[in-house]
């Protein structure tokens, strides 16, 4: 059924504002090793249209660079450089906003070097705080120690609130599980978490793009992180139906615009490009 004309010029005005987009990685460019449908047009829409893209991931088990060799991969263009991941957020916050030093981590080698990056001491002697990220390298004897330092009153952070990550074989336990074993063990809450949908996550996205708020748009599958991340801080926001959301519940995510796949937002975007065109000649 086409969209009535004034639901058309409402998306066209939405996305005619749009400088920037925000894309999720799982199950809105990429499912599995496979790009989603309309992934390549929507990279060449979005240059096409002299707009910019910033890939935005809560996914700190592998490093920016291998994120891009696997989006690489996939056949889309994206460089380390195009990435922005929970791991360099909480690298941030940590120094930015509670001024650390030392910290505690549960963490991949891509999270650990992220924050040895920003000039981070990992240590489990008396840290400043605990950091418990997707980590595929988890072992049980960390899993206490962290326990204990949290049972002692040290402060601790999650970077991204995700339970699982979907994988080929299936559901992979993630930052927001592993966090579950340390709440139900010590009794307590993390003080903060990082990644999708938190404003550290938004506002660091929206530093990055360059843009103010209103100029940028979240592209993601899920309501509870990508659109609410846009919601809360003042982004417009696509739902894309190739993940982990779908029918009704899309409906109900209030997201500015819901696309069948990708596809259709390259569509969107070079119908606004050869509009935009024609009132230049
Ligand atoms: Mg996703």
């Amino acid at each position: 059924m086409k969209a009535p004309a004034s639901e058309t010029f409402e998306r066209a005005n939405i996305l005619g504002k749009v400088r920037c987009l925000l894309l999720d990685i799982d199950g809105t460019i990429i499912v599995g090793q496979e790009r989603t449908p309309g992934a390549e047009r929507l990279f060449e829409a979005i240059k096409q249209s002299g707009r910019s893209f910033l890939v935005v991931t809560n996914n700190n088990s592998i490093s920016l660079a291998e994120h891009a060799e696997r989006l690489r991969g996939a056949g889309l263009p994206v460089e380390a450089q195009n990435i922005l991941s929970s791991a360099e957020v909480a690298a941030e916050f940590l120094k930015e906003e509670w001024k650390c030093s030392s910290v505690m981590v549960l963490g991949a080698k891509a999270l650990r070097e992220a924050l040895l990056g920003r000039g981070l001491k990992l240590t489990d002697e008396n840290p400043d705080c605990v950091v418990v990220g997707f980590d595929t390298e988890l072992c049980y004897e960390r899993l206490k120690a962290a326990c204990f330092a949290i049972e002692e009153g040290c402060k601790w952070l999650a970077t991204h609130p995700d339970v699982a990550m979907p994988g080929a074989e299936g559901f992979w336990p993630d930052c927001g599980a592993i966090t579950a074993a340390i709440c139900a063990t010590t009794g307590q809450e993390p003080d903060v978490v990082l990644g999708k949908p938190s404003k550290y996550m938004g506002q660091a996205a929206i530093r990055r793009s360059g843009f103010a708020a209103e100029q940028v748009m979240m592209v993601g599958d899920r309501a509870e992180t990508d659109v609410l991340l846009a919601k809360e801080n003042g982004m417009s926001s696509t739902l894309v139906l190739t993940g982990a959301t779908q029918g009704k519940q899309a409906k109900a995510s209030g997201a500015d615009l819901i696309v069948d796949d990708l596809g259709q937002l390259a569509q969107l975007i070079e119908e606004g490009t050869k509009a935009h065109r024609r009132k230049e000649y």
